[in-house]
């Protein structure tokens, strides 16, 4: 077993403690803010959600760096995340003691403007067996399917610009969940056009690996699932989760036990900043994985005041590389919840893209970005050019609905300030961007 190899350390982990919106008045104690302030971060988390913890707290934030540190404002609130006149009254609320019930009532009326389930995320990608919607799955592309098991729909910690902040809130996006392992099953059996399940949240390593194993080991028993992937921000969250929690040696002897059946394992991994995989016990974490036979993947969303700088993908892309893991996509910043605060404009974003992935050894240039996980697809920004003296965004899908569109290049009016695929207009005075008038 792969333990015998990096064993953990003596002591066993420390013991995981969340801090939530009771605990972040306290926390900030260590910042200088004014009073203000303070009321306007709490605004910010009586709507969208806060949640961090000791690690976080105490390994990852820089906090003489603070507020700039990246990871702080990871995952503190930041009073630019709501609309100001928003923020305001959520403040004036909190500021005369409103009754619990109000604040609860503004803050629902809040969030439903922020767009909280974009590109048709609850019902579109949806599958159906034998008359049945099965609610926690989406199959979108035909051979990839998604697994949201219902144990693993929080996280570690909360990520500021996560774009599935309404479920984290209690708004109702648990419909998003299943714990119908038979279901899943026959469904993939019925399925053989279906090579890879990816297992999803929330993120799946906050269950034990006990119910993970329910959801893991039916897989290994269809010969069409080819390769598992484990999408997961406990890297960087939770590092102890693969070296000392209780049942760390458990997991990796699982990842083992699907490197062993023959397929594929990735460990889908969200990182969003070099400076998270500076502790060493990521680097622990990390050759542990590595150990069982798994691949790191890493990804992670272009954010503004966090990782909006080619330094930062550059270094990131290189570290991850050099820790033996793969860059795999950036994504751009979904049009829901604060991607008014967090969204980076499709020009400026190539720009970053470019400039980091010109600096990078070949090794790392398996990166694809910046990608949208719009409804049509994954569309990828190429680029900027000039054709017939127009000015136009070149792009193309990685992922189509319709696989016929893969890999074509296509081209919208250049737009400036346009930060998401519904932003874009066709080109060269055509009615639809190409192919996807059907999208
Ligand atoms: C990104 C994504 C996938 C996986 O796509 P890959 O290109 O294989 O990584 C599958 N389903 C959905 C809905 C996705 O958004
Ligand atoms: S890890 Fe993913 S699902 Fe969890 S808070 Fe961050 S972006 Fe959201």
């Amino acid at each position: 077993m792969s333990s015998a190899h990096h064993p953990a350390p003596n002591g066993g982990s420390p013991r995981f403690r969340a801090f939530t919106p009771r605990d972040l008045d306290a926390l900030l104690q260590r910042v200088p803010l004014s009073s203000d302030q303070r009321l306007a971060l709490r605004a910010v988390a009586a709507v969208l959600p806060f949640r961090t913890n000791t690690y976080v707290v105490d390994e990852l934030i820089d906090w003489t760096a603070v507020p700039d540190d990246p990871i702080f404002r990871l995952t503190f609130p930041q009073t630019g995340m709501l609309p100001a006149p928003d923020l305001r009254r959520m403040a004036d609320l909190l500021l005369r003691d409103a009754p619990k019930a109000e604040v609860v009532r503004v803050a629902h009326e809040i969030r439903m403007k922020l767009n909280p389930h974009p590109s048709g995320q609850l019902d579109a990608n949806v599958p159906v067996h034998e008359g049945r919607r099965l609610t926690g799955l989406q199959h979108k592309y035909p051979e990839t399917v998604l697994i949201f098991p219902r144990q693993g729909q929080t996280c570690h910690a909360y990520c500021t610009y996560c774009f599935r902040w309404p479920q984290f809130v209690g708004e109702a996006d648990l419909r998003i969940a299943t714990d119908d392992i038979a279901a899943t099953t026959a469904y993939l059996r019925a399925h053989p056009e279906v090579s890879s399940a990816l297992i999803t949240g929330g993120d799946p390593l906050v269950m034990s690996t006990d119910v993970l194993r329910r959801y893991v080991e039916p897989l290994l028993e269809i010969d069409t699932i080819r390769s598992v992937r484990i999408g997961t921000k406990s890297l960087a969250f939770w590092p102890y989760r693969f070296v000392s929690d209780r049942d760390a040696d458990d997991l990796l002897g699982l990842f083992e036990q699907v490197v062993a059946s023959g397929r594929h394992l990735a460990l889908m991994a969200h990182v969003t900043h070099p400076q998270e995989l500076r502790p060493a016990v990521v680097r622990q974490a990390m050759r542990r994985v590595r150990d069982t036979g798994a691949v790191i993947r890493c990804q992670g969303p272009l954010v503004a005041g966090i990782n909006d700088s080619a330094d930062a993908w550059a270094e990131l892309w290189d570290e991850t590389t050099t820790l033996g893991a793969v860059p795999y996509y950036q994504f751009v910043e979904r049009d829901t919840g604060p991607q008014g605060y967090f969204g980076v404009p499709l020009a400026r974003g190539h720009e970053i893209f470019r400039a980091a992935y010109s600096r990078v050894s070949g090794l790392a240039r398996t990166v694809r970005g910046p990608v949208m996980s719009a409804m049509p697809g994954k569309v990828c920004v190429d680029g900027v050019a000039e054709v017939a003296g127009e000015k136009v965004f070149v792009l193309h899908l990685i992922q189509a609905r319709n696989p016929d569109l893969v890999d074509r290049p296509f081209f919208a009016a250049y737009d400036e300030g346009a930060t998401w695929f519904t932003d874009l207009k066709p080109a060269f005075s055509a009615e639809f961007l190409p192919g996807l008038e059907a999208g």
